[in-house]
């Protein structure tokens, strides 16, 4: 058998069980229909059935939100140790469903198994790395003053709510839900209505890994919904959200009279800048890489190239050349680089700027065309003579897409990378250190690589500026979002209180 229908001999058996119960919602450990009924979940691969969804409303959040309050203190007030070993059975948990959890994913957003099998893994690595963090992320500072010996300290904010998107959702969730746990808090997870399989199989491997009901609960449903609801509530103390730049405002609007911390993770439309120094056949796997791995849904994508003009023919020769070959294909194929887009409606998105491209006075020198109506396939593309204010290189497409701009000048290539609403990335192709030092200090955007593709580094923050969020995850900065901190000043001798109303 080959080990495509291998691999859709395994998923037909993963999904059996859902095609017979659906997704229920999970709160305090238990299964619970939504109050709204349900919606169906569809495949991009052949827009066929999955399974029934619980469409969640008002009412199950209320619920989640109850579950996380109760089970909030005894949570927050577990020995570290305790919490540690938990997390790393989770995290043994995720390793052992690997298999289940890619294949799931590849079949409900069109991703490959080429990088899900790699992202399954990330997430247990997630939960391993903040394990590790649990015992010292209470420690505080001790700051001595001629009076005072003043300690700070940490404390869980308390239940907070994550909402997550469809591209990458199982490694996305963890990204979020581990760092949340290990603070001591606990969380209402309300997974994006595209992709809901890989949260229900996250909040199971919890479960069994023995944590308590209430201290995770899933929540399916709509933004306009669930969502919005979570924001509202006046249990939930915080919302770490990633997705689109709008809906960024919305989440801040719904929890402003609850006062909510928000954790923006948004949107990019990320530059590469390659110099005629750089070594050309590393940034050219990269360029390629960083735009047309995970079917180009990725936020920090490097969607708009900046090409050095002394270079540019060449490179873009080059370029065509590799675009042309990558394969599109079945994504349970080991071999397929490409899948389908996860949604009809983002398909659409997707394959209109081919025509907003032409009419903007582009060149479409690859791709620019769909494949076949089975499913929602495209042919990754590249559009070359743009410019700047084209709505090509302005707007986030989030599709296997890339738009190249030529550049004359150090000056001329940085007037055009900042010249855009997003910030999240950067990356930048040159061999002139002073150069590499000097552009990288100047570029808006709140994480850079310099001759690197994004090579994600645990401990390092991660975020954007601008349009492309607010806050910053990873290492320590993850837990200044989930907790508080609080300052207690002793005296230590007799200092002068000055008196009031004293005779
Ligand atoms: P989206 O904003 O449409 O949806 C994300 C989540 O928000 C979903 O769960 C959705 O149901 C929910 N939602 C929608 N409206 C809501 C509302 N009013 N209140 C509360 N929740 C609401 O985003 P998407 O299309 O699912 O994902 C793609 C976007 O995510 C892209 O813009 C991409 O760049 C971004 N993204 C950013 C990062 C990052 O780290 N910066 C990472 C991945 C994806």
């Amino acid at each position: 058998m080959s080990k495509l229908n291998d691999n859709i001999a395994k998923l037909d058996g993963y999904l059996g069980r859902f095609r017979k119960t659906g997704i229920l919602n999970r709160i305090a450990g238990q299964d619970v229909a939504g109050a709204d009924g349900v919606f169906q979940n569809t495949s991009p691969v052949d827009k066929s059935v999955i399974c029934d969804v619980a469409h969640g409303a008002a009412a199950d959040i209320d619920a989640a939100a109850n579950a996380a309050h109760d089970a909030f203190a005894a949570w927050r007030d577990m020995p570290a140790l305790e919490r540690k070993k938990i997390l790393i059975k989770i995290a043994e948990g995720i390793e052992a469903r690997a298999e289940e959890i890619a294949l799931c994913e590849c079949w409900d957003t069109g991703q490959t198994y080429k990088f899900m099998s790699k992202a399954a893994l990330r997430g247990a690595e997630n939960f391993r790395y903040f394990a590790d963090q649990v015992v010292q992320a209470r420690d505080g500072q001790q700051l001595q003053s001629p009076t005072l010996m003043n300690v700070t300290t940490r404390k869980p904010i308390g239940p907070v709510g994550v909402i997550t998107p469809w591209n990458t959702p199982f490694m996305l969730s963890t990204w979020k839900i581990a760092p949340a746990l290990a603070a001591g808090c606990t969380v209402v997870h309300k997974p994006a209505e595209a992709s809901p399989l890989t949260a229900r199989l996250l909040v199971e491997i919890a479960e069994e890994a023995g944590l308590p009901p209430g201290v995770l609960n899933t929540v399916n449903g709509f933004g306009e919904g669930a969502g919005k609801a979570l924001c509202e509530h006046p249990k939930i103390k915080a919302i770490a959200f990633v997705g689109e730049s709008r809906t960024g405002s919305l989440i801040t609007k719904q929890g402003a009279d609850t006062l909510k911390r928000n954790h923006l993770e948004l949107g990019g439309k990320n530059p590469v800048i390659v110099f005629d120094d750089a070594d050309l056949d590393r940034a050219l796997d990269a360029v390629i890489f960083m735009i047309y791995s995970i079917n180009g849904e990725r936020c920090t994508s490097s969607s708009r190239l900046l090409i050095q003009d002394t270079i540019r023919e060449e490179f873009e020769a080059k370029l065509i050349e590799r675009v042309n070959n990558i394969k599109v294909g079945h994504p349970l194929d080991p071999a397929t680089e490409i899948g389908p887009l996860v949604t009809e409606e983002h398909f659409n998105k997707v394959t209109s700027y081919f025509d907003i491209a032409k009419e903007d006075g582009a060149t479409v020198a690859a791709g620019g065309v769909t494949i076949g109506d089975e499913g929602y396939f495209v042919r990754p593309t590249l559009f070359t003579n743009a410019n700047n204010k084209m709505r090509i290189a302005q707007e986030e497409i989030f599709g296997p897409v890339l738009t190249s701009i030529p550049f004359s000048t150090e000056e001329e290539a940085l007037s055009i990378a900042n010249d855009i609403d997003y910030g999240l990335t950067g990356y930048v192709w040159t061999n002139d250190l002073t150069r590499a030092l000097r552009f990288t200090d100047a570029l808006e955007a709140g994480m850079i690589w310099v001759n690197s593709e994004n090579v994600r580094h645990l401990p390092t923050p991660f975020g954007g500026v601008k349009a492309s969020g607010i806050g910053r995850d990873g290492g320590d900065w993850s837990f200044e979002f989930y907790m508080e901190q609080k300052h207690i000043g002793f005296a230590t001798g007799q200092h002068k209180i000055t008196k009031l109303g004293a005779l």
